[in-house]
């Protein structure tokens, strides 16, 4: 399906980014990773692609460094010559009551959520334009749809992806480049685990499947959007959220 296809997936060390990488690779797609730094789990994954037959490269690059994302980014081109999909999956919380938020708290989200997609896109933006071919897949939240208490600055900064997505995509269309948005609901990953089995599990119980979502269950949406299956499809923000938002 992604065969002569290079995708790169921030945030590709672990939960979804994960699953989403291992999903293309699975599909023929050549993948690098971007993760904050070489860590053996991100290692484990670049080996876990490679036997699937990906030429997969692993980029320490924090998406939040304007400096280190051009040039790490250009690298990436270099590298493998075209990229074909980009997946802006790299993301922080930290949560807390809106009078707790700390300025730190605010920018650090805003940078790395927001601001990170917008500065990899841009990166790789003017090459897919000029191969007349893109997708670019945006990882927001069910929270940039519906809010959430304790979650001001993460919501704030997913809904700014939503409104990113749709403006690339109306930007970019006429080179042939499609860009979508994914809100995903409640994924287990080390990202939720911090809310304990406890919450989890009361949680799930109020989710209309009634049980909480997997990185797998997102990463099959993003393969088909990244396919040529979803060609007339753009703009677009759709859910994995077990039916969280209906
Ligand atoms: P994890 O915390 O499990 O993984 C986060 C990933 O992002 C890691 O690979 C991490 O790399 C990378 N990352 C974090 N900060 C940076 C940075 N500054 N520069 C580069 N990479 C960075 O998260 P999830 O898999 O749970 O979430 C993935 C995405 O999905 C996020 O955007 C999240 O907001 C979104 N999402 C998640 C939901 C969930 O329920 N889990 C629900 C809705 C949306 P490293 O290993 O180097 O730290």
């Amino acid at each position: 399906m992604l065969q002569g296809k290079t995708a790169v997936v921030t945030g590709g060390s672990r939960g979804i980014g994960r699953a989403i990488a291992l999903a293309f690779a699975e599909q023929g797609a050549e993948v690098a990773i971007v993760a904050t730094k070489c860590s053996e789990a991100a290692e484990a994954v670049i080996a876990e692609l490679v036997a699937k037959g990906s030429n997969a490269r692993l980029y320490a690059c924090d998406v939040s460094d304007p400096e280190a994302v051009t040039r790490v980014m250009a690298q990436i081109l270099t590298d493998y010559g075209h990229v074909d999909i980009l997946v802006n999956n790299a993301g922080i919380t930290r949560d807390n009551l809106l009078p707790g938020l700390g300025e730190s708290d605010i920018d650090d989200v805003i940078d790395v959520n927001l601001k990170g997609t917008i500065r990899v896109t841009r990166a790789f933006i003017r090459a897919m334009a000029k191969q007349r071919s893109g997708v670019i897949l945006n990882i927001s939240s069910v929270v940039g749809l519906m809010g959430n208490s304790g979650q001001t600055n993460y919501a704030a900064s997913k809904a700014g992806v939503i409104g990113f997505t749709k403006s690339v995509a109306k930007e970019y269309g006429r080179r042939n480049i499609r860009c979508n948005a994914i809100a995903p609901g409640y994924i287990a990953t080390e990202m939720t685990a911090a809310l304990g089995a406890e919450k989890s599990e009361e949680i799930a119980k109020q989710l209309p499947l009634g049980r909480l979502g997997r990185p797998e269950d997102v990463a099959a949406l993003a393969l088909f959007l990244a396919s040529d299956a979803a060609s007339y499809i753009t703009g677009e923000v759709i859910s994995v959220d077990g039916g969280m938002y209906i």
